[in-house]
C-alpha cells in the first residue's frame, strides 16, 4: 500500500527532488490495520470533539487540554492504544452499525457476519477515497535494508508515487528498505517488482501460516489447516452424511465454527483437544454465554458427548485430553490420552485448526530479531515484534513499523491506536524540516 500525497499537501510544501527517490512508506498489508493508517495518511486528521466523552478519564481530561490540537499531533503518554471507539470491528469515521443500516441489515446478538465485515472494509477503502493506495494482488517476498548511496541510480518501477511527491525529503537517509516482491496479473503470471522506502509498515496480520501439529503423516492430502477446506469438500458433494466422520482438532473458535459447520450439514465429527473441557483458558469458559450463544453450544457438546459417554448430540464425539499420534495413508489415525491410552479411528479428512502464525519470511530471520524475546519466533499472543510504545516504530530496526497483532494489538479496536502512533511519527520525520 501506498502513501498519500494530500495529507503532506496540507502540511508541507513540495520540494523539489531529483535522481533517487524512495516511496516515503511501503505499507505491507490490506487489513484493518493497513486500512486505517492509510486513511490517516491520506489527509483526514483527527481531533479531539468537544461533546465526546471517552470511557477513560485520564485521556479525557488530556484530550480536553488541547481540543483545537489534532490528536496525531498530541503526546498522549500511555494511552495511545485505548484511543479506539467503541464499535470491535469498525474504523474511523464510518461506524459499522450506520452501514449495516445503509445496507438494510442489523446486527445478530450484537454481532456481525465475517462477510459483512469483509464487504465493510472494501466499502471503507472505496468511501474514503483510498484506492489509489492499495496495490492489489500484490506479494511482498523481501524486505532489507540497503545503503541509498549503491542505489541512487535506481528507478522505482511499477509501485512508484508521482515523481512530485508532497513528502519532505529534505533529509536523505543513509539506508533506506529495498522491498521486492510481485504483482500477480490477471493470466496468473507473477510479474516482479522492486523498490525502496524510506520507512516500512508490517502490517501483514498474522493468520497467515496454520499452526501444525508437527505428527506423522501430516502432510497426506486429506489433512488440511483451514477451515475453507470443509465447506469446499461440502461444496463439492466430497463429504456427505454417510462419509466417516471428519476430524476436528483442537478448541479454539475457529475448530468451534468447524463444528458448527458439520454439525449444520449433518456430517459426523471426532473432536480431539488437549485440554480438560472445565478448563479456564479454554476460550469457551472465558465468553459470555447470552451473547454467544453458539459457541456455548460446541460447549455443552464438547462436555456431553464423549467417546465414553453418549450424549444427546449425534454425529459428535469429543475426546477431550487426547492428541493425535499420526495419520496414516489408508485415513486411519491414532490418538492417544493423557494417561497413554491409544486409540485408532477411521475418518473422512481432518481439519487441525489449531491457531496460526504469521508469516514473516521476507524479512531477514524471519523477524526473529525484531521480536520482544529475539531467540524466538514472532506469535501474536506470547511473542510480538518489540516496539516503541509512542511510535510502534521497532525498536531493533528504524525505520521499520509493526500494526496489529503483529504487535501484540490482537483486537480490531486497538488498531486504530497503532496506526495513529505510526502516522504521528512518520508525519514528524516527514515534516522534520519544513522548507
Ligand atoms: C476467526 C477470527 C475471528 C476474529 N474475530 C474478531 C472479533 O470478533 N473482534 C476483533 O476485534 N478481532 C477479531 N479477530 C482478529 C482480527 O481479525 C485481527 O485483529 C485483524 O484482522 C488484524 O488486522 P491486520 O490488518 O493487522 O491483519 P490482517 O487482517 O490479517 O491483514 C493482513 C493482510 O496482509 C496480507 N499479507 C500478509 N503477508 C503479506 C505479504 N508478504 N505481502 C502482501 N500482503 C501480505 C494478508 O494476506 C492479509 O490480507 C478475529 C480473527 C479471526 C481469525
Amino acid at each position: 500500500m501506498l502513501p498519500d500525497r494530500k495529507m503532506c499537501a496540507s502540511r508541507t510544501r513540495p520540494p523539489h527532488r531529483s535522481g533517487f527517490d524512495p516511496l516515503p512508506v511501503v505499507i505491507i498489508g490490506n487489513g484493518p490495520s493497513g486500512i486505517c493508517l492509510s486513511y490517516l495518511l491520506s489527509g483526514y486528521i483527527p481531533y479531539f470533539r468537544r461533546d465526546s466523552i471517552h470511557p477513560h478519564p485520564i485521556l479525557q481530561r488530556k484530550l480536553e487540554e488541547a481540543p483545537g490540537v489534532s490528536i496525531l499531533d498530541q503526546s498522549i503518554e500511555g494511552s495511545m492504544v485505548t484511543l479506539s471507539r467503541g464499535e470491535w470491528m469498525g474504523l474511523p469515521d464510518l461506524p459499522f452499525k450506520d452501514w449495516l443500516k445503509q445496507k438494510r441489515r442489523g446486527l445478530r446478538n450484537n454481532r456481525a457476519t465475517a462477510e459483512d465485515i469483509a464487504q465493510y472494509y472494501q466499502h471503507y477503502v472505496m468511501k474514503k477515497g483510498l484506492q489509489k493506495n492499495f496495490k492489489c494482488g500484490t506479494v511482498v517476498t523481501s524486505v532489507r535494508k540497503v545503503s541509498a548511496e549503491n542505489v541512487s541510480n535506481h528507478e522505482q518501477k511499477g509501485l512508484q508515487v508521482n515523481s512530485d511527491s508532497l513528502w519532505n525529503f529534505n533529509e536523505k537517509s543513509a539506508e533506506v528498505f529495498q522491498v521486492d516482491g510481485f504483482f500477480k496479473t490477471v493470466r496468473g503470471d507473477k510479474e516482479p517488482f522492486s523498490l525502496y522506502a524510506e520507512s516500512v509498515v508490517l502490517a501483514t496480520g498474522t493468520y497467515d501460516s496454520p499452526t501444525w501439529l508437527g505428527v506423522k503423516g501430516e502432510n497426506l492430502s486429506y489433512i488440511h489447516h483451514q477451515l475453507s477446506a470443509l465447506e469446499e469438500a461440502v461444496k463439492n458433494n466430497c463429504i456427505g452424511i454417510t462419509s466417516d466422520p471428519v476430524l476436528i482438532v483442537g478448541a479454539g473458535l475457529t475448530a468451534a465454527d468447524a463444528i458448527l459447520f458439520a454439525h449444520h450439514c449433518n456430517i459426523p465429527v471426532i473432536h480431539v483437544f488437549r485440554r480438560r473441557v472445565s478448563d479456564p483458558g479454554l476460550i469457551f469458559n472465558q465468553l459470555p454465554k447470552m451473547m454467544y450463544p453458539e459457541y456455548h453450544k460446541v460447549h455443552q457438546m464438547m462436555k456431553e458427548q464423549t467417546a465414553a459417554c453418549a450424549g444427546p448430540y449425534e454425529c459428535y464425539v469429543s475426546l477431550p485430553e487426547h492428541h493425535v499420534l499420526s495419520f496414516g495413508k489408508d485415513k486411519k489415525c491414532i490418538f492417544q490420552d493423557k494417561n497413554g491410552c491409544q486409540k485408532v479411528y477411521k475418518i473422512s479428512m481432518a481439519l487441525v485448526l489449531t491457531g496460526s502464525n504469521p508469516n514473516l519470511s521476507f524479512l531477514p530471520n524471519n523477524g526473529i530479531d525484531l521480536a520482544m524475546d529475539n531467540g524466538q519466533p514472532v506469535n501474536p499472543k506470547r511473542n510480538p515484534i518489540d516496539v516503541d510504545p509512542f511510535t510502534y516504530e521497532c525498536t531493533q530496526e528504524k525505520g521499520l513499523y509493526a500494526l496489529g497483532p503483529l504487535a501484540g494489538d490482537n483486537f480490531v479496536r486497538f488498531v486504530q491506536g497503532g496506526a495513529l502512533a505510526v502516522a504521528s511519527s512518520l508525519l514528524k520525520k516527514a515534516n522534520k524540516n519544513p522548507p
